[in-house]
């Protein structure tokens, strides 16, 4: 059987300074924090460190501590011009999502919450374990609410009251697949939320969602050999096939691709983008063969 360290499509590279996007943004300083959930592995990490990157200070916020320290040690080799800060949380609860902001607050003016943390559960809808539901619906749903009801505050008190909420959507927000109903319904109501925020900013104060097809990350990567021995197929024909059968572009992103939409959608350039999706699904969603 392959495994990811063994197939070369399925391996990502480290994070180098060319695989980001650098924004020059008179926001984009260490006095302003950025919270990133999820940032201890994939698409979080990446987006902590292409945050930092951009001169930012970073509240980089998991319950996986070790990948927390990872993601420091990231940071060090990329030699970022922002700091990562770690705050060890669980986003099931209540009291830690309020620790995670008065922690923020403690290292500059917080502007930018990116809420990326999430976990996957497959099981057709009669099956669906309840607590599972619970699980994903408190990670993916309930933990961005409070952090955001908390985060538009700050940004409200802000000299000038610019800054943005980022949400980690998916294609799931846009059509949904068989046996993920409680995936599904988190990545509608994400954008649901994106939308309300938008709702009620406007004045410095914008929303938006990123929605990608298939990102190689641990959450992906790690099935894919397993997929590929349960079906008696190679891992060249789950990724073209099963993964990427009606997308267009036949290679997964990388989390960095995914890190630089929230670079962008936080900026000066996304003054515009607000309760809107930055779909980069390589074509799955809007074509049809
Ligand atoms: P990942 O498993 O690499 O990272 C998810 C992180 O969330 C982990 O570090 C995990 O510890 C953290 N997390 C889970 N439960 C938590 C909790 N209770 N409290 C705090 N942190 C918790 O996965 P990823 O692929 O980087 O996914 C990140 C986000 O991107 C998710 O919202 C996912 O739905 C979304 N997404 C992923 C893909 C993909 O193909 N990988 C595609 C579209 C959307």
């Amino acid at each position: 059987m392959e495994d990811s360290d063994t197939h070369d499509r399925l391996v990502v590279d480290s994070i180098t300074d060319d695989d980001l996007l650098f924004v020059d943004d008179d926001h984009f300083s260490a006095d302003s924090v950025a919270i990133v959930t999820g940032a201890g592995s994939g698409i979080g990490q990446a987006t902590a460190l292409a945050l930092a990157a951009n001169g930012l200070t970073v509240a980089a916020t998991d319950v996986d501590e070790d990948g927390l320290a990872e993601t420091v040690d990231e940071a060090e080799r990329l030699d970022t011009d922002g700091s990562v800060e770690t705050v060890v949380a669980d986003l099931t609860v209540d009291d830690d999502v309020e620790r995670i902001v008065g922690r923020a607050t403690d290292f500059g003016t917080v502007r930018y919450l990116a809420n990326v943390a999430g976990l996957q559960h497959i099981d057709a809808i009669e099956e669906f374990p309840m607590n599972q539901y619970d699980l994903m619906h408190d990670v993916m749903l309930r933990a961005p609410v409070y952090l955001s009801k908390l985060v538009v505050r700050e940004i409200r008190d802000t000299d000038d009251g610019v800054g943005a909420v980022g949400n980690m959507a998916s294609v799931h927000g846009h059509y949904v697949t068989a046996d993920k109903v409680g995936y599904n319904v988190s990545k509608f109501g994400i954008r649901g939320l994106t939308q309300s925020v938008a709702a009620e900013g406007g004045d410095g104060l914008r929303a938006f969602s990123v929605s990608t097809g298939y990102v190689k990350t641990p959450l992906v990567t790690d099935q894919i050999p397993d997929t590929a021995e349960q079906r008696g197929i190679s891992v060249d024909e789950v990724i073209d096939d099963v993964m990427l059968g009606q997308s267009r572009v036949k290679e997964m992103m990388d989390p960095a691709d995914v890190a630089n939409l929230f670079v962008f959608g936080f900026s000066t350039h996304g003054d515009h983008l607000n309760g809107g999706d930055l779909l980069f699904d390589g074509g799955m969603t809007l074509t049809y063969e």
